[in-house]
């Protein structure tokens, strides 16, 4: 299948309300072409220096997102043009992210990674943590940065119910974020969770923005060639 075919087949999966990011990490710049050609204009990346290189190549309407770990010493990179950051994880980096924003003359939008996996390996506030850091409020004198919702990777499991189980309780950590933070916030609305082997049971659990790679673009390759 093409990555147009495989595009329109995933979005017809999707209900209404759902976005759609294309995970376009490893793949050359043809492919997104492709993908952009067939409607798609959110794009995924996770490395800093590939983002760079493609973002000039492809038409300025695209919308670029930032998924991965974030060193703070590359926050300056893409502040210009980067349209949304899933992937908060310190009051450090969203400190860094405003203030590279404010040099830019922009307000940028991010969300909150939250640690949910069992793995010890992945990045993000722990619950605990995050409660803490909105409580301290430090945040809410940030005006380069905008929190617009929550982010999660479920276990790397095959257990569908310890899967849901995460993104459950994402889900009701969200509302609570809501109801105690960002009440009279409508931009507070954002829930990523939901990647090609287990978006279906994402959006079952309340997510409204998959990320979206090897359904779209097929398996990624080993190596890139920018
Ligand atoms: C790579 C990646 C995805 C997409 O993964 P697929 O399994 O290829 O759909 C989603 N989210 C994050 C944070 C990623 O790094």
């Amino acid at each position: 299948m093409s990555v147009t075919e495989r595009l329109t087949a995933v979005r017809d999966t999707l209900p209404q309300g759902v976005e759609l990011v294309a995970v376009s990490k490893y793949h050359p710049v043809d492919e997104l072409m492709e993908a952009y050609r067939a409607g798609q204009r959110i794009f995924g990346e996770n490395i800093v220096q590939e983002l760079r290189l493609k973002q000039p190549q492809m038409p300025d309407d695209v919308q670029w997102h930032f998924l991965g770990h974030l060193q703070t010493n590359k926050v300056k990179y893409i502040a210009p043009f980067v349209s949304l950051i899933h992937s908060i994880d310190s009051l450090h980096l969203l400190s860094e992210v405003n203030r590279q924003a404010l040099r830019c003359g922009r307000v940028i939008d991010c969300l909150l990674q939250l640690h949910v996996a069992q793995e010890e390996t992945k990045f993000g506030f722990t619950f605990s943590e995050c409660l803490q850091m909105l409580s301290e409020g430090e945040w809410r004198s940030m005006e380069g940065v905008r929190l617009c919702g929550v982010m999660c990777m479920a276990s790397n499991t095959d257990d569908e119910s310890r899967i849901r189980q995460d993104f459950r309780s994402v889900n009701d950590f969200f509302v609570q974020l809501k109801t105690d933070y960002f009440a009279d916030a409508p931009h507070f609305s954002i829930r990523s969770y939901g990647m090609s082997h287990d978006y279906p049971l994402a959006i079952s659990e309340g997510s409204n923005m998959v990320r979206i790679g090897t359904g779209i673009f097929g398996p990624r390759p080993l190596t890139i060639e920018l």
